[in-house]
């Protein structure tokens, strides 16, 4: 699946033009007189390097009855619907009349990411004034007729393109490949308990020794579905045949050694030393490495009062580490095996949360409603202005916001909006990045 662009406007402004230009063949008659080509039509089409699907929808009559506008109006925002992003198009040549404010209005309702597009620019372009005003930012300059501007334009939907088919292949692929899980924390907490725990609980499950094998590195097993593999340092390992043996320290390289290795990595807490220095440096590393991160509060059978602590524990995390806040928290006891069975599903859950793939239309609404319920503080008087978000990539997912003057963006609000994103789709477990891009 590709993008889907909408090329919206009032009639004539070119929408067919530019529709014909993308797709490369004469699909569309193009029609001087208004509302020749209303139909909506939609066909596969390119502009440099992008591929996407192009939608051309109806325009809306100037100086039309309200009826009629209506019906435009209805055909036009199911083209918009469909669309991960908006061309909004004028005719450069007549400025911006009330037909066109008409569509701006509808688009900004639909809360779709819009690129303001001046055509028939192949002479001057002098309505940058009256443009801006509509609050789509600067228009790019085009003549669809004439292939002038069309660099600006790839662009301008460049972002929207940067999952491209390539990247979802190679995703698919990921969702196959083993999960890679590995096991940290400071000295003592019970990693190689919980490790050997683990490994036995599968065994149990699998029969003696059936399905696990181990390699230089890792021990290999299926888990619902999904093949792990446990990375295996050799401290761990060694502790594993002698138990008991407390002395092995998993040292800072180790550790990151073991979090590079792992897209998932379940970090041992001492549920009586909860959140020390040391922890909190190991779960900061996992957040700037990037990886996906489910708590193990271990030591739960020694808890003398149990009630509330997962809560209490909650709270410290979220003051120490907001990056991580609401990553799973699983209160385990490798001596009991109590809480264990919660481990796994903890893992897959976070592992998905570092997976996701957000549409940009499900983003864009997410993001104007959290603009309309907090608008961005003014900076020096100027609003900041937000336009649209995409999401680039994941593992973890990383979002890209678009507009202008972005730098000046409180943390606060950065913050406002990372939780947002956090809790609306469900990433908990998974750091987050948000890219603060330019645009025009
Ligand atoms: P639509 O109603 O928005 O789909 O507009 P059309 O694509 O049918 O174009 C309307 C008219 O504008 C036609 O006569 C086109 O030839 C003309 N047109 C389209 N693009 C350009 C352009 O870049 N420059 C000029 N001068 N005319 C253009
Ligand atoms: P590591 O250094 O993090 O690998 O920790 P170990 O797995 O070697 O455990 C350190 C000590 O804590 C050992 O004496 C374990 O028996 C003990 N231990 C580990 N997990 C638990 C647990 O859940 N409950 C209790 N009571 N003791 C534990």
């Amino acid at each position: 699946m590709t993008f889907t662009v909408a090329i919206v406007g009032r009639a004539n402004v070119g929408k067919s033009t530019l529709f014909n230009k993308l797709v490369g063949r004469r699909l569309a008659l193009v029609h001087d007189t208004p509302g020749v080509t209303r139909d909506r039509r939609e066909a596969p089409g390119s502009l440099g390097q992008l591929s996407f699907t192009v939608i051309d929808t109806a325009g809306i009559e100037s100086g039309d009855k309200e009826s009629l506008q209506a019906r435009m109006a209805q055909q036009t925002m199911a083209g918009v619907e469909d669309a991960d992003v908006c061309l909004f198009m004028f005719d450069a040549r007549e400025g911006v009349v009330t037909a066109d404010e008409i569509v701006a209005q509808l688009l900004r309702k639909a809360g779709k990411p819009v690129i303001a597009v001046a055509n028939k620019c192949e002479a001057r372009f002098n309505q940058g004034g009256e443009a801006w005003a509509l609050g789509f930012g600067e228009p790019i300059q085009i003549s669809a007729e004439h292939n002038i501007g069309f660099a600006d334009l790839i662009e301008a939907l460049a972002p929207f393109a940067e999952k491209s088919e390539s990247d979802e292949a190679a995703e698919e692929d990921e969702s196959n490949k083993p999960l890679r899980l590995a096991i940290v924390g400071r000295p003592n907490v019970g990693k190689s308990s919980l490790f050997n725990c683990l490994l036995g609980s599968e065994r149990a499950l699998t029969g003696p020794e059936a399905g696990i094998t181990r390699d230089a590195i890792a021990v290999r097993w299926e888990a619902e579905g999904r093949e792990i593999l446990l990375h295996d340092t050799a401290g761990l390992r060694r502790k594993a045949r002698v138990a008991g043996n407390t002395l092995e320290e998993m040292s800072v390289g180790s550790t990151l050694e073991a979090v590079q290795f792992a897209d998932c990595v379940v970090v041992v807490i001492d549920a009586l030393q909860a959140f020390e220095k040391q922890d909190l440096t190991i779960a900061d590393l996992i957040e700037r490495e990037g990886r996906a991160v489910v708590f193990a509060i271990n030591k739960y059978d020694i808890v003398p009062n149990r009630a509330g602590l997962i809560s209490k524990m909650r709270e410290k995390l979220d003051q120490s580490l907001p990056q991580l806040a609401g990553a799973p928290m699983i209160a385990t006891s490798a001596t009991t095996g109590e809480g264990i069975d919660r481990l796994l599903p903890a893992v897959l859950a976070a592992d998905k949360a570092w997976n996701t793939r957000v549409p940009t239309a499900t983003l864009n609404r997410f993001l104007e409603q959290a603009l309309q319920r907090h608008a961005p503080p003014a900076i020096s008087g100027r609003r900041v202005k937000i336009r649209y978000m995409t999401q680039p990539k994941s593992r973890p997912p990383t979002f890209a916001l678009f507009g202008n003057q972005l730098k000046a963006l409180p943390d606060s609000y950065i913050r406002y909006l990372t939780n947002g994103l956090r809790e609306t789709f469900h990433l908990e477990g998974a750091p987050l990045r948000l890219l603060l891009r330019g645009g025009k």
